[in-house]
């Protein structure tokens, strides 16, 4: 059995980067850049009004003014500004030469025709000058970084329309159990319905990859190998769940040896998720994740996904957060790093969810995250700070 650290360390060294492609930035929403997105523009490009009103020059601002033209988003002042004139502004225009501000138009009242006065006390300036929020030459988004909502906004200003992302690593999802029928069916006496296929495509899904499913496998060794053979073929990762641990139908460590596989450990010092099983061959990697559904679920996200984000060229694919605990974790046995799923209150409390053991994935549902309690400890007391990993 090895600790959880160091099956972290051993699964990263054994992942290979994916290649990267370009696609089109419409279809780019999570994935992972692959290179840094520079601006070739300022931004603002020009001085520009930020809000609707009329530019004029803050001296000017008690007296009458002459409107001396009107100024739309997208077109260039005509006129620069002479003493006690203004120029109808609209927000996003490019200021003319002259203005020092912009008076907002609910203050303003007409006096005559082409004739306004600034109703007000004070002005703020209401201008966004040059290049404050964006120099040309900076770099937006960096390699490494999964792409969401706000940095397809950064690619799309900065005219990065082709983006160049890793490859979707493919992932083989095979189900094992002479128990399971698939979700569709009425399970029948001594059945149970196979969740763990659908929650691993999700979970794979959901962090950008391409799962494909092989169906349930009996727990026959010739027909889990004909499963993996196949899955082989078409992916750069196979999960294979159930059939590790120690029954008599727990096929899968042998099986994997026997089809060439390398593995590199057998057992983790986790709880849940001991029976995991990692190996190699060629560029492929081979996970036997325990059948329990819930340690299927935290394998995924604790080890699964480290695997995968040094394929993708992820960097800090974990989110903490840092949370007071609002009642003791306590345990009986302390040999393995354990994780608990919890809620995160709104005041930031980390409350542990009702959670029975690693059949009971229907807790998870209710649970913000993952908090964990470290080999050796039998209990982590009430108010203690703990990070939270989101799931
Ligand atoms: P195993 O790892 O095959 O010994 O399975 C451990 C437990 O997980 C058993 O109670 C199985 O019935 C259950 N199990 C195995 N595979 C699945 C699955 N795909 N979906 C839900 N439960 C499963
Ligand atoms: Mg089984």
């Amino acid at each position: 059995m090895i600790a959880f650290e160091k099956a972290v360390e051993i699964v990263r060294a054994n992942a290979a980067v994916l290649h990267a492609e370009s696609i089109p930035i419409e279809e780019c929403l999570n994935r992972v850049l692959r290179q840094d997105v520079l601006s070739d523009v300022d931004m603002p490009p020009f001085d520009k009004a930020a809000m609707d009103g009329y530019a004029c020059r803050r001296q000017d601002v008690g007296d009458a003014l002459e409107v001396i033209e009107v100024i739309p988003a997208g077109k260039s002042p005509q006129r620069a500004l002479g003493s006690r004139q203004c120029a109808k502004i609209m927000t996003g225009a490019m200021l003319p030469d002259g203005a020092d501000c912009v008076i907002i138009v609910e203050e303003v009242e007409e006096t005559a025709a082409n004739t306004i006065r600034f109703m007000g006390g004070l002005t703020a300036p209401n201008i966004s000058r040059k290049a404050s929020d964006v120099v040309a030459g900076q770099t937006l988004v960096r390699s490494g970084v999964r792409i969401g909502p706000a940095e397809v906004a950064s690619l799309a200003l900065a005219g990065c329309v082709w983006p160049r992302v890793s490859r979707k690593p493919r992932i083989g999802i095979i189900a094992t159990g002479d128990e399971l029928v698939e979700p569709d069916a009425v399970p029948g006496s001594s059945q149970i319905r196979n969740s763990n296929a659908c929650q691993l495509m999700a979970q794979c899904l959901q962090f950008g990859c391409a799962p494909v499913y092989y169906g349930i496998a009996k727990d026959a060794k010739d027909i889990i190998a004909g499963m993996l053979e196949k899955a082989r073929q078409e992916n750069d990762v196979i999960l294979i769940t159930g059939g590790v641990s120690m029954g008599d139908f727990d096929l899968v460590p042998s099986l994997l040896e026997e089809s060439g596989i390398q593995i590199y450990f057998e057992k983790v010092a986790i709880q849940p998720g001991k029976p995991t099983v990692f190996g190699r061959i060629g560029e492929q990697a081979v996970f036997g994740l325990p059948g329990n559904p819930v340690s299927s679920f935290t394998v995924f996200e604790t080890l699964v996904k480290e695997f995968l984000a040094v394929a993708m060229g992820l960097r800090n694919h974990v989110r903490t957060t840092r949370c007071r605990l609002a009642r003791a974790l306590k345990r009986e046995n302390c040999a393995r790093m354990a994780w608990v799923p919890v809620r995160i209150t709104p005041e930031g409390f980390a409350v542990p969810v009702e959670y029975h053991g690693s059949a009971h994935i229907t807790s998870m549902t209710g649970a913000d995250g993952i908090t964990s309690i470290p080999v050796d400890t039998y209990e982590v007391p009430e108010g203690s700070a703990v990070d939270v990993r989101q799931i």
